[in-house]
């Protein structure tokens, strides 16, 4: 195993020492089932290569970060998001994110609330 490897654990399912159930992917992106769903519906968008957050894409990643939002259009009728779904990025502190490796969350499946910040 290389040093420069990293080891989070959306790392660990891209590189298949996690085993997982992709319900998409392609070059860039793999799109799995949140393991703690926060709706009838949650998946999450994870790039393949190990960004730690939106902060770490350069101008050259603008294509791969938009094929990674187009990517919840492309999947929402085949998982059932027809009614609309809600993108969320944590980034940073704040947000309280978990994971530090760039994913998009989606979520939907009912109706959701208007309010994402308690
Ligand atoms: P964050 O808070 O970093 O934006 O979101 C991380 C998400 O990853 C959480 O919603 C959490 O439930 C999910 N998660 C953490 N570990 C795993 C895992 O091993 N498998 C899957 N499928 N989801 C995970």
């Amino acid at each position: 195993m290389a040093n420069n490897m990293v080891h989070d654990i959306f790392c660990k399912i891209v590189r298949g020492e996690i085993k997982s159930k992709p319900i998409f992917q392609n070059r860039n992106f793999i799109v799995i089932k949140d393991i703690n769903p926060q709706a009838p519906i949650h998946l999450l968008i994870i790039a393949k290569k190990h960004f730690e957050d939106i902060s770490s894409f350069k101008k050259a990643h603008t294509g791969l970060l938009g094929g990674g939002l187009m990517i919840a259009e492309k999947i929402s009728k085949k998982v059932g998001l027809k009614n609309g779904y809600r993108l969320i990025i944590n980034r940073g502190a704040d947000a309280q994110g978990g994971v530090p490796h760039f994913h998009i969350h989606i979520l939907g499946g009912k109706k959701l609330g208007t309010k994402i910040v308690k």
